[in-house]
């Protein structure tokens, strides 16, 4: 064994990086990769364009038990530090909306391809198909049991990610490791994923999409609200603003308390508005079916469900009074779906919780228990808002990690 050598457990957005910048400077590196393939996450991102980053990156865009961690984490590690990354490796970058970076390319097979071109250049040994099973450490050695024999090392970066998206590599492995070496986990809840509800109307609307606005409430009380895509599938609700609250939804869950959203159909016009323009639709002597009326404004599946929540007792257009008008606008404004549950790490993007991170050093990212440890990316207890936030968080402590 040669005595600099380190080995990374994870070719994902955080080992490739680390794995790189140690490399650059001369040390043995060996990424050890349970996949096939590489950054399979990476490649699946941002519907296949890889929103690598956010140009905007702020404190309050994370989310962990230790906000100073991640303040510390931050502090000089803006979006130019990985743009500069990136630029060394040959990838340009554009900005999207809401200051979302993308490879120029808009493919995040470039994004992978480099990172890999650049690793291998340096001198970084890549083992696919190895998964690591159990690690050890003795006399200031790290050993590690893998599916291709075991494996020794000086210094040992855990990049092994979290439990979400498991057909991507998703996996607990890295937590066991951890608490193996004394490290304590803060518990761990899927997030930016879809949300379940046992209510039989939503499967009656599914397929229908709406840009809307969704309160989440729990055990009666407002948590937040986020505007956006709201889509009813056949096992619930998914969409952008749904994604965007889920975080909570998700916790909350765990807590087995009653969850609920609240949907405003037609955010954009005013309760005043709506009922306007529904009073405006109105026509005497006609007996239009009140459902045909309606599909003037709203998806015909959607319909049955603001009829019964609205509780209105006519049936035809010109039997509408005002209180019914009244009726159906707070129904279209106030849709109540309540949620079960979430699709799980199955359908989560990132986990919440992860590895405590006081026991992590924020400018090395070394454990503060056991010399020449390392942990990096998703790992951690560190989360992000869709937008490039959780590959910020990958790329800077992998350059964290990566700097001797
Ligand atoms: C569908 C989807 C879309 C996403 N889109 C975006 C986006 O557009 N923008 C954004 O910022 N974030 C996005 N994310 C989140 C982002 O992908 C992760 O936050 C990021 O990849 C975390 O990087 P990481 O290196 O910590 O972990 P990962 O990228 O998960 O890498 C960990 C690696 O470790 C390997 N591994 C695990 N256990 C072992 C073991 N025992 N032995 C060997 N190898 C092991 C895994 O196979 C994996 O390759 C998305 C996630 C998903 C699932």
């Amino acid at each position: 064994m040669n005595d600099e050598m380190m080995i990374i457990i994870g070719a994902g957005a955080a080992g490739l990086c680390a794995a790189i910048v140690r490399a650059r400077v001369g040390q043995s590196v060996t990424l050890l990769e349970q996949n096939n393939k590489i950054g399979k996450k990476i490649l699946v991102s941002g519907n296949g364009k890889c929103n690598i980053d956010n140009k905007y990156i702020h404190a309050n865009r994370f989310h962990s038990q230790n906000p100073q961690f991640v303040e510390d984490i931050l502090e000089g590690y803006d979006f130019e530090i990985v743009e500069k990354f990136f630029t060394s490796i040959g990838l340009e970058l554009i900005e999207g909306k809401e200051g979302k970076m993308f490879p120029m390319s808009l493919q995040a097979s470039s994004v992978v391809e480099l990172l890999e071109y650049e690793a291998k250049r340096a001198g970084v040994q890549i083992l696919r198909n190895c998964a690591v099973t159990n690690i050890d450490k003795v006399d200031n050695v790290f050993t590690l049991e893998t599916t291709q024999g075991n494996k020794k090392c000086q210094q040992l970066v855990i990049a092994s990610g979290s439990p979400a998206a498991p057909h991507l590599g998703g996996s607990n492995a890295g937590y066991a490791f951890a608490t193996k070496m004394g490290h304590s986990l803060i518990p761990r809840h899927p997030s930016l994923v879809q949300l379940c509800s046992d209510e039989s109307w939503v499967k009656g609307c599914a397929g229908v999409k709406v840009a809307g606005l969704a309160k989440l409430y729990a055990n009666g009380e407002y948590i937040s609200e986020k505007k956006g895509d709201l889509l009813f599938t056949n096992y619930g609700i998914s969409g952008l603003a749904i994604l965007d609250l889920s975080r909570e939804a998700s916790t909350r869950l765990a807590s087995f308390d009653y969850c609920e959203l609240n949907l405003d159909l037609m955010p954009e016009l005013s309760k005043e508005k709506l009922t306007n323009l529904l009073l405006g639709r109105v026509r005497e002597h006609s007996e239009k079916p009140l459902t045909l009326w309606l599909q003037g404004v709203l998806n015909k599946k959607l319909i049955p469900i603001i009829l019964e929540q609205s509780k209105c007792k006519v049936r035809t257009e010109d039997a509408l009074t005002r209180k019914e008008i009244n009726k159906l606008v707070h129904a279209i404004k106030n849709l109540k779906l309540s949620i079960s549950d979430t699709k799980g790490f199955k359908g989560a993007e990132v986990a919440t919780g992860g590895i405590d991170t006081t026991g992590v050093n924020p400018h090395t990212m070394e454990s503060k228990l056991v010399p020449n440890l390392y942990f990096i990316g998703e790992i951690l207890d560190v989360d992000g808002d869709r937008g490039g936030f959780n590959f910020h968080f990958a790329w800077v402590t992998g350059l964290k990690a990566g700097v001797l």
